[in-house]
């Protein structure tokens, strides 16, 4: 088994070493992960600039490290392209310090590094604590290491999106086949004022406190219930290909010379 692991925490960070250390018990993994911290990066890649990627060494277990200079995803091109000995049988992302639920994965860097590899044709996996303070890396890394064991039994490519309650093992409640919830924010963005007087501006707002809706991903870590979302590339809408039949029909109607 031949495991590439990536984040976007940043090399060093507990959350991939963790993940490293369990994952090394079960084959051969190799971390290429950014240099420095790139959460919401989201699915970025570098393309106009050289990416440079960097052997750190095997810390524990015969696992390779290796930083780069680009996103999750840079990494994860980089290291089934060229830095790993052959294609992977998993890809994973994570484990990330604070949860990835609802809208907001569309901002993750740790999403988006497993969104690269299935895009590879990879089965792929995200994995996420849900906390930014004192983070339960054991009962994270248990977890993880549980769910890994049985994605790669699967005879179908998947891209799973997890989520892990921060308690004590014990305390998880069970597993959870969620579909994405909603994550609003208020104030999001702060105007202020920078020494010499110009205006700068700072996003990052509070979450909306609503009701999490039954069977989400936000809803089952509010139920210390470990979430998994399977999720697909393909966003179209396909309730307004119906709906937008009117508007597409005007648009022909008034534009089209007859
Ligand atoms: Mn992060």
């Amino acid at each position: 088994m031949l495991f590439l692991l990536t984040n976007d925490d940043g090399v060093d960070s507990p959350g991939i070493e963790r993940l490293a250390f369990r994952l090394s018990q079960h084959g051969e993994v190799y971390v290429v992960a950014p240099e420095r911290e790139r959460s919401a990066a989201g699915h970025s890649i570098t393309m106009h600039k050289p990416i440079r990627a960097r052997y750190k060494g095997e810390p524990v277990n015969r696992v390779k490290v290796w930083e780069t200079s680009g996103s999750p995803a840079d990494c994860v091109v980089v290291g089934i392209f060229d830095l790993l000995p052959r294609k992977p049988d998993l890809v994973v992302s994570g484990i990330n310090l604070g949860p990835n639920l609802g809208e907001d994965l569309t901002y993750s860097g740790t999403v988006s590094g497993a969104m690269e590899g299935y895009l590879c044709d990879i089965s792929s996996l995200a994995i996420s604590l849900n906390t930014f303070v004192d983070p339960d890396w054991e009962t994270a890394s248990i977890v993880a290491e549980e769910v890994v064991k049985s994605a790669v039994e699967l005879d179908f490519l998947v891209l799973l999106n997890v989520n892990v309650p921060n308690c004590p093992l014990f305390r998880i409640k069970g597993f959870s086949l969620t579909s994405l919830g909603k994550r609003r924010y208020i104030s999001r963005l702060s105007k202020r004022t920078d020494p010499f007087g110009r205006p700068y501006y700072w996003i990052g707002g509070v979450l909306e406190e609503i009701p999490p809706q039954e069977g989400t991903d936000v809803w089952a870590v509010e139920n210390q219930m470990v979430s998994i979302s399977p999720l697909t590339l393909d966003l179209t809408d396909y309730r307004m290909l119906e709906s937008l039949k009117p508007l597409v029909n005007k648009l022909e109607a008034n534009f089209l010379p007859r």
